[in-house]
């Protein structure tokens, strides 16, 4: 899916053969074993990966993943995401991105300790404040990140905070990077609607997710009176068409609750599936890839998608929502709160200066609105998609350093 991503926009923007060559593979790859005494006395040996799509524009950026359905195939269409994620914003990082095959849920706390340490420590030759610097992403947290900061640090004989970032606030973490993403989305949902003459306030938002993603842009949303209809996590979906109290949703899932227990007469119980179909004016997928895919394309029924999740929409699906008028704000610019805070957090790290959360939002919109405007322009100047116009700014600006470097040797 990302290659025929790359070869429908080099074929929009007539991009040199050798730049599309380039793009269409990644820098390196790397797979490691990660065997882990069990609590149980038992041995078992897990797969990880970490892979660099692109260092053209500085470090490699990426999230990592721990997931059943994690591979290298994906990781790697991941870390070429992050690449134009970046290049996108402008950001000086390249694309990267990890991902370890386990279900998280199934390992006590000392065993997922124990995964990451070692996960971090076979790959500690290829992350670093100036190589490579992981971050938080699917079934992966702060916790998770101040063990990696710890294993490299150890390593090194000195505190190395800029090696990951989403880390805790104590430990050299950002103000606002936990709901970055979700802010994120907000801001490009309200320059939507502003250029579309759209109402937020009442606007009807159905969300399919509720982690990290999923569960900050529905309480923004929630907070600023706009109405979340529809809402779902690994277990299935809520529906209630005058809104659902997120808060209490939000309260419920803290407490360990999955949305299939959750008893309210007043919301109807519905598949993941069926919740990327009810009507509505925003649809937000904020879980995995390919749900929007060539089977149910015909039966979404909103006025936008704005990508929560990484890859969501499928390129055949696209098509379909095209012709059906239905705008799509891509992955690599919805989402990008995330990555962004992170680039702050970075910086605050080298500098050992920390920033307050106003400054923390205000730059954050600042970047992401004015990108959002540039792509919305583009699209209409050149009669494309959002992602389509997306692509075409990532990918210039990138080729563009390619050029400026040359080609090793
Ligand atoms: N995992 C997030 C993403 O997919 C954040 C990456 C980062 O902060 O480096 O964009």
């Amino acid at each position: 899916m990302a290659k025929r991503q790359i070869d429908i926009v080099a074929e929009k923007m007539h991009l040199n053969e050798n730049i599309k060559k380039y793009l269409k593979k990644v820098e390196r790859a790397l797979i490691v074993s990660i065997p882990i005494m069990m609590d149980d006395g038992s041995l078992k040996v897990f797969e990880g990966y970490r892979v660099h799509h692109s260092t053209i524009r500085g470090p490699g950026k990426g999230g990592i993943r721990f997931s059943p359905n994690v591979n290298l195939d994906e990781v790697k269409a991941l870390a070429t995401w992050m690449t134009w994620k970046n290049s996108l914003l402008n950001l000086p990082l390249g694309g990267a991105k990890g991902g370890v095959c386990v279900d998280p849920t199934k390992l006590s706390r000392k065993e997922l300790e124990k995964l990451t340490r070692r996960y971090t420590a076979e790959i500690i030759n290829v992350i670093g404040p100036d190589i490579d610097i992981p971050a938080p992403d699917i079934n992966t947290n702060s916790q998770i990140m101040a063990w990696m900061m710890d294993v490299y640090s150890m390593q090194k004989g000195r505190s190395v905070p800029g090696v990951v970032t989403g880390k805790p606030i104590e430990i050299g973490g950002s103000v606002g990077r936990e709901s970055a993403t979700g802010m994120g989305l907000f801001y490009i949902i309200d320059a939507l609607c502003k250029k579309e003459n759209w109402s937020l306030k009442s606007s009807r938002v159905v969300i399919q997710g509720f982690g990290n993603v999923g569960g900050n842009i529905a309480r923004i949303l929630y907070e600023h009176g706009v109405k979340v209809i529809a809402i779902s996590d690994v277990s299935g979906g809520l529906y209630c068409k005058d809104g659902l109290d997120i808060e209490n949703l939000l309260q419920w899932r803290d407490n360990g609750g999955f949305l299939n227990e959750y008893d309210n007469n007043n919301y109807e119980f519905i598949s993941n599936e069926d919740l990327l179909t009810i009507q509505c004016d925003i649809l937000i997928p904020a879980a995995i890839e390919n749900q929007i895919n060539i089977s149910n394309a015909e039966d979404i029924d909103c006025k936008a998608i704005v990508e929560g999740a990484n890859g969501p929409t499928t390129p055949e699906a696209d098509q379909i929502l095209r012709k059906r008028k239905i705008i799509v704000v891509p992955d690599i610019l919805a989402n990008a709160g995330g990555v962004c805070v992170s680039y702050f957090e970075y910086i605050q790290d080298i500098h050992s200066y920390f920033w307050k959360l106003d400054r923390i939002h205000q730059e954050l919109k600042n970047i992401l609105v004015n990108t959002f405007n540039d792509v919305y322009l583009l699209s209409k100047k050149e009669k494309v998609t959002l992602r389509i116009a997306a692509y075409m700014i990532a990918i210039n600006r990138l080729a563009r350093a390619i050029e400026l470097r040359g080609i090793f040797p």
